[in-house]
């Protein structure tokens, strides 16, 4: 993780004629970090992003930026916020403009862009959000996920060094949660921070790098999401109940299984708990291959062609662009969220599987399969398409 770009220095919060919203807080953000803010209703998430960029100002102590402390003149603020950019609960509230367009220009638009600066900025951001083509659509007719994209690619027009997302995943279905989700990963990994806040545990639980568990205006806990939301007191003390996952470890732990120590957190993690719980080896035969279909790098097959070629093989993207190709070529997905995770599955019940995704993930999926080769002594081959 990069040097601290983010702190709260004993900050303090009260809304007018209302109680303390933010009552002593303090913690560091790194460069790069995804971290969820994690709390219920009333919690004080939504105060403290607030505060990220300046919109809320602390009664007491000092938020810091890049190690100075936010300063509230307008020029200041308005550096800040560049740099830092804020998505909304509620989409509706924060798209303004007729057309889609329109409305991702307004912060370049407003910086002072020229006219092509401005184009640039805003079909950048859109490709970056998957909506490209959608420049004169009028946004109150798209779905609550393309709305949520569209505002994302608003802030992501100025190119911020940090995304604050508060409850980036509030009024959508499963599938549009996961694809927001996956493209805050996508994110993450061409080196923006990502801040969200959340009450939805198990989203927070295998997507953020540490959460922070707040409740009552204050932080009850702060760590890796294992430990974050292991201690089953403070999960109730912050009315929320532990992610499914890590409950079940806990349980089997107590019932005095051997277990791994890394605790699970996705399915994948949890077999290999269960197989070394019950079996006490892993009882995997011939793995299946992954095979890797790099959008960025024409390796002279379509899709399509891949997949006539390789019949019944599940097919998962990564990424937007993965996905829109996908789309393109009518290749109908198996999966769309942790993507190597469930290939990685696959490979396991020795099944094949192509995962479609961009150069900057090509190296990812590469290390996740080894790494998790490495832990449980099995050897997944991973191909490129078109190199087999
Ligand atoms: P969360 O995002 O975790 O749901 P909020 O930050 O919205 O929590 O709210 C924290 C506390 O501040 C709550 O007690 C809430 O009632 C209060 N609060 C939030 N917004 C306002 C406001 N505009 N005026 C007065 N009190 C507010």
């Amino acid at each position: 993780m990069g040097p601290v770009i983010l702190e709260a220095r004993d900050i303090w919060y009260r809304y007018p004629r209302g109680m303390d919203a933010i009552r002593g807080i303090s913690f560091h953000i790194r460069r790069g970090e995804k971290v969820a803010f994690v709390g219920p209703n009333g919690a004080g998430k939504s105060t403290l992003l607030l505060m990220f960029n300046g919109m809320i100002r602390p009664d007491g102590g000092v938020i810091l930026f890049d190690n100075k402390p936010i300063q509230y003149d307008r020029a200041s603020l308005r550096d800040l916020r560049r740099k830092v950019g804020f998505v909304m609960q509620n989409p509706d509230r924060q798209i303004i403009a007729p057309t889609v367009y329109q409305d991702v220009a307004f912060g370049p638009v407003n910086l002072g862009f020229s006219a092509e600066e401005v184009q640039a900025a805003v079909g950048r951001s859109l490709a970056q959000v998957g909506l490209s083509g959608f420049e004169r659509r009028p946004p109150h007719q798209l779905s609550g996920g393309e709305k949520k994209r569209v505002a994302l690619a608003g802030v992501l027009a100025m190119d911020p060094d940090v995304l604050v997302l508060d409850e980036p995943t509030t009024g959508l279905d499963p599938s549009g949660s996961e694809d927001i989700m996956e493209l805050l990963e996508e994110l993450s990994h061409q080196g923006k921070t990502v801040i969200i806040s959340t009450h939805d545990i198990e989203l927070a639980y295998p997507w953020a790098d540490r959460a922070v568990l707040l409740t009552n205006g204050t932080i009850l806990q702060e760590d890796v999401p294992d430990v974050a939301f292991g201690d089953p007191d403070l999960i109730k003390l912050a009315r929320l109940s532990m992610p499914t996952l890590l409950e079940l470890y806990m349980e089997l732990k107590k019932r005095g299984f051997s277990l791994p120590e890394r605790k699970p957190r996705t399915v994948l993690d949890m077999l290999n708990v269960i197989d070394r719980a019950f079996r006490n080896r892993p009882c995997y035969t011939e793995p299946g291959r992954i095979t890797v279909y790099d959008v960025d790098a024409p390796c002279g097959l379509s899709l399509a062609d891949w997949k006539a070629g390789h019949a019944g093989v599940a097919i998962g993207a990564m990424g937007t662009r993965a996905k829109q190709r996908a789309a393109e070529e009518n290749i109908p997905l198996d999966f769309t969220y942790g993507v190597i995770d469930k290939c990685i599955l696959k490979a396991l019940l020795g099944e094949d599987s192509l995962i479609v995704t961009t150069g900057s993930m090509v190296g990812r999926v590469q290390e996740r399969v080894r790494e998790f080769g490495r832990e449980n002594r099995i050897e997944i081959p991973v191909n490129i398409a078109g190199e087999e």
